[in-house]
Formats: C-alpha cells, sequence, structure tokens
C-alpha cells in the first residue's frame, strides 16, 4: 500500500511517500480501508520528535474508512461498516488497522470528509470543555487560535454550554471566522497585550479558564488572564513547549489550577469514546457543529499539508485524501 513513512525525525522532509508493507490484523483488530485521513499539529510533533514513537513510522492519527476485515473477537464493527477513529498511529496511509474498540460507527447523516474532520479535533473540544473544565452559564472562558481546527470547536462547544467566549487568533481574517463560530470578543494576540485585555473585557476580574494549545508564546500571559482559583489549561505546543513551572507561581497568581491534558485520557474506554463520538458526530449531522475544511490535500501532498499546518495559514480543518 501506500503510505507516507518517516524514517528519521526531523523536518517536512522526512516525510517520504512510498511502498509500506499491508498492516496484518490482529485479534481485536479491525483493518480498515481509509478514505480520509486528518492532518493534526500531533503529527507535526511526532514527526519532528518532540514526541516520541519507533521508526519507521507512518504519522497521521484520525481518519474515516470502510471495515475490510477482522481479527479474531472483534465484535464492537463488522467488515462493510463505515468508521473513524482517532488515536493510532498510521493514518497517512491506504489501509490501516486499529484495535476495533477505538472504532466508531459513522452515522448517515455525516460524509466521509467530516467524520474524519471531527475526531481528533471534535472530541478534544468535547473533553476540555465537558470534562476538563466543565464550562457553566455564566463563566467566561479564553480560547487561543480560535480559527484552528481545534479552536473553531472549542468556541463551538462553549457556547453551546452557555459559556462566554474570548478569542485570540492571529489574522483580521482569522477573527472573523473565531465570530461566525460563535466567540463573543475577539482579540489579535499579535497585536495587542492579551491579558490586559482579557482584563478589560472582565472588568478587571479574568477568566475562568484558559484552554491554551499555542504554548510557550502564551502561557505566561495566559496565567495571567485567569481570575483567583482559575483553571490553565494548557493542551498544545504549536509554539512550541512550555517551560518548567514553579508551583509557587500558581499560588502567587491566584491559588490556580494547572492541568496538561490529552486526549488518550478522555477516551480510554469504550463508553467515553461512543459518548464523545456521539455527541460529536450527532451535532455534525444535525448542523449544531459546523466543521470547517480549509483544505483536502492529496496523500502524496501530506509534506505540504503540514508545512501549511505549521506556518500559521490555515484555518480550520486540513485532510489528506487517500
Ligand atoms: P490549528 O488549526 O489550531 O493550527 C495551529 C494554530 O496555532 C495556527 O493556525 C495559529 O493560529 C496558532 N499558532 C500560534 N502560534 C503559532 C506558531 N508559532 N506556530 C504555529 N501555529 C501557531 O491546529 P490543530 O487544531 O491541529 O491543533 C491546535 C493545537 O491543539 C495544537 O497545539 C495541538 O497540539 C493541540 N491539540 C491538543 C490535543 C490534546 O488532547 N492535548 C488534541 C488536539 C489538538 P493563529 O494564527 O490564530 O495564532
Amino acid at each position: 500500500m501506500k503510505a507516507i513513512v518517516v524514517h528519521e525525525c526531523g523536518g517536512p522532509e522526512q516525510m517520504r511517500f512510498e511502498e509500506a508493507p499491508m498492516p496484518s490484523v490482529g485479534t481485536g483488530q479491525a483493518r480498515v480501508k481509509l478514505s480520509y485521513s486528518g492532518v493534526n499539529f500531533i503529527d507535526i510533533y511526532f514527526r519532528m520528535g518532540l514526541y516520541k514513537a519507533d521508526l519507521p513510522m507512518i504519522v497521521g492519527q484520525e481518519a474515516c474508512g470502510v471495515v475490510e476485515s477482522l481479527g479474531e473477537g472483534v465484535t464492537e464493527v463488522a467488515v462493510g461498516d463505515r468508521v473513524a477513529y482517532a488515536g493510532p498511529r498510521g493514518s497517512y496511509a491506504e489501509y490501516a488497522v486499529v484495535p476495533a474498540w477505538q472504532l466508531v460507527k459513522v452515522p448517515a447523516g455525516v460524509t466521509d470528509a467530516l467524520a474524519a474532520a471531527a475526531m481528533l479535533q471534535g472530541m478534544t473540544a468535547h473533553y476540555l470543555t465537558h470534562s476538563t473544565f466543565p464550562l457553566q452559564q455564566g463563566q467566561t472562558c479564553l480560547v487561543h487560535a480560535a480559527a484552528g481546527g481545534a479552536g473553531q470547536c472549542i468556541v463551538q462547544m462553549a457556547k453551546r454550554r452557555g459559556a462566554r467566549v474570548i478569542a485570540t487568533v492571529g489574522t483580521e481574517a482569522k477573527a472573523e471566522l473565531a465570530r461566525e463560530a460563535g466567540a463573543d470578543e475577539v482579540i489579535l494576540y499579535d497585536q495587542v497585550d492579551f491579558a490586559a485585555e482579557t482584563r478589560r473585557l472582565t472588568e478587571g476580574k479574568g477568566v475562568d479558564v484558559v484552554y491554551d494549545s499555542v504554548g510557550a508564546s502564551t502561557f505566561v500571559k495566559s496565567i495571567d488572564s485567569l481570575k483567583p482559583r482559575g483553571m490553565m489549561v494548557s493542551f498544545g505546543n504549536a509554539s512550541g513547549p512550555v517551560a518548567a513551572v514553579e508551583p509557587l507561581l500558581l499560588s502567587a497568581k491566584g491559588s490556580l489550577f494547572l492541568t496538561r491534558p490529552t486526549l488518550a485520557h478522555h477516551v480510554a474506554t469504550r463508553e467515553e469514546l461512543l459518548w464523545r463520538a456521539g455527541d460529536v458526530l450527532s451535532w455534525i449531522a444535525n448542523g449544531d457543529l459546523r466543521l470547517r475544511v480549509h483544505k483536502t490535500y492529496a496523500l502524496s501532498e501530506a509534506r505540504e499539508a503540514q508545512e501549511d499546518l505549521a506556518s500559521r495559514k490555515t484555518t480550520g480543518k486540513l485532510l489528506l485524501a487517500v
């Protein structure tokens, strides 16, 4: 099969479009013939070597496709089912072998492209707004990179839960998209001190929670944007990983909470996976969650897709048509 294989971690040039062995199914696994793979920032971290994996590796952790064969003992899906998943690595490829319990059947009202687009960023937005800091009516959140794939989902889900959303984005065009997603206020954080502006917008109080996927360049000011006993949710490193933090900082800034969550721990059981994926896919089917696909690339163009994502010029989801 054709796949994007990384033999050595490094720059985008390390991604080679080549022939790879067809993966064989084991007990409890399903082989899926993929139609679309999602492109996510986590794929860049693995390709760079910031997150570690055995080499060679096929990057990509999100896809939609059709179950083509099953290993022994599979009960969750059948051959011919249209399925989607997020988590297991190897989706920049024509086929992937996935533990069957991690596959979710795609409802009729959701296209393959949208199912592939929804799983990783959609379920991330779900756990952030429903579990990490379950937003309530009347609370205020600060969402960075709000026109991005994860960002647009977080804004929509935060509004759905009745929260006020202050969003940050890099450009005026992105500000428009953040507003369309439902943001109440939008700050151009490259031009304006977003901590000072957040204080101004909250009458000096600060926000209940910051959802920060940008990392190194925003961390300190995100902390400065919180109200006493607020929660700092650092869930990404788009600008680089956050430096070490002294616990005393959290005391000095108002008895703050700090967490560094990841999706895998929030879809660790079939029950939790079906809850989050069920919500996300049904909201897409009934129009309550709108996903914006920035661009669909050919599998062989994965390098260009990752370069675009890292260069801050994309908005919404990037897909590979397999
Ligand atoms: P996005 O579509 O959000 O793209 C990244 C965006 O980050 C850019 O468009 C840009 O928006 C902003 N950004 C700010 N500074 C930089 C920089 N120096 N380099 C690149 N981008 C920058 O990507 P994703 O939705 O795929 O992912 C967003 C983040 O969420 C990533 O950090 C990712 O790791 C994280 N994530 C974490 C998960 C978890 O469970 N922990 C799961 C899913 C995603 P702007 O121009 O507006 O600043």
